[in-house]
């Protein structure tokens, strides 16, 4: 844009045309659910949002961990997984499984339905 040659300009006073001392990174945009203390974009890793603790209760013995992320050089454009961490019940083992937008649509239809038929017995 700045390219052609400007008979008005004055190189002493008007400010450079390429922006040299743009921080590095500066052109990586965030999707609005990331947050800055979790991603890892601009080090090539993925935006990550906050993480969400669900704790156990009296009945239910689970902690649930979610976390979006989505991996920020995918080429096929921008991919949103539901990051679900949780202790196996028997083994204790940490169990984690990447959810689809798809697949979390379902789980909340599903959950939803089990809600509603759990408080109409
Ligand atoms: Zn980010």
């Amino acid at each position: 844009m700045h390219s052609m040659p400007c008979p008005d300009r004055n190189p002493a006073t008007d400010p450079s045309p390429h922006p040299e001392h743009a921080p590095i990174g500066s052109n990586l945009t965030h999707p609005t659910w990331c947050h800055p203390r979790h991603c890892t974009a601009e080090r090539g890793g993925p935006h990550r949002g906050p993480s969400v603790l669900i704790d156990p209760d009296s009945i239910g013995s689970a902690q649930l961990q979610l976390q979006l992320w989505s991996p920020a050089d995918d080429p096929d454009g921008p991919v949103v997984l539901l990051e679900l961490a949780a202790a196996d019940r028997d083994s204790g083992r940490r169990v984690r499984v990447d959810l689809s937008m798809r697949q979390l649509d379902q789980l909340i239809g599903l959950l939803t339905t089990v809600t509603n038929q759990a408080g109409e017995s």
